[in-house]
């Protein structure tokens, strides 16, 4: 265990992550991308590790497995459904894994997810790629700092020294 500052609320960890699904496949990684600085407190990760990493030090490396209500959610809706490409706003890239905004049927904002692209065709859904899936976090947290006031103001963390963006 280290002796440093632990985690909490308006404090910016700094982890590296590995994320898989219950079979081993690998979903999402830090590795590569370097470590991952977030602002605890803000609901800026999933509730499930945001709750596993409360009061942990730089040094401590575990294990974590989170339920879909604490991930991404159970999985809703009716699945993914084809939409034709003329129908995208020009500034949505058509890439599997991007969402965006539309307009419901009802006038209200939905967030969509570009869950497959093959073939000139497009599929979307209303549920993240994620949801209804258990997650199993292996995280080491590399760096607990103070955010500064900037970061607090912006409810989100500038890096891993806290540089403006
Ligand atoms: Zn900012």
């Amino acid at each position: 265990m280290g002796h440093g500052l632990e985690i909490a609320n308006n404090r910016v960890g700094i982890i590296d992550y590995r994320l898989t699904d219950a079979n081993g496949r690998v979903l999402d990684s830090s590795a590569g991308r370097g470590a991952m600085a977030y602002l605890h407190g803000h609901g800026n990760v999933i509730p499930g590790l945001e709750k596993g990493l409360e009061g942990k030090q730089a040094g401590d490396r575990f294990k974590l497995v989170v339920a879909p209500a604490d991930g991404y959610g159970e999985k809703t809706g009716p699945g993914p459904q084809e939409v034709p490409k003329e129908a995208f706003p020009a500034n949505v890239r058509l890439t599997k894994g991007n969402r965006f905004e539309a307009e419901g049927s009802d006038g209200k904002k939905v967030v969509l997810w570009i869950t497959k692209v093959e073939a000139g065709r497009v599929w979307v859904d209303t549920a993240h790629p994620l949801a209804g899936k258990t997650l199993y976090f292996d995280v080491e947290v590399k760096e607990v700092r103070e955010a500064n006031r900037e970061e607090l103001e912006h409810g989100h963390a500038h890096g891993m020294h806290g540089a403006h963006h």
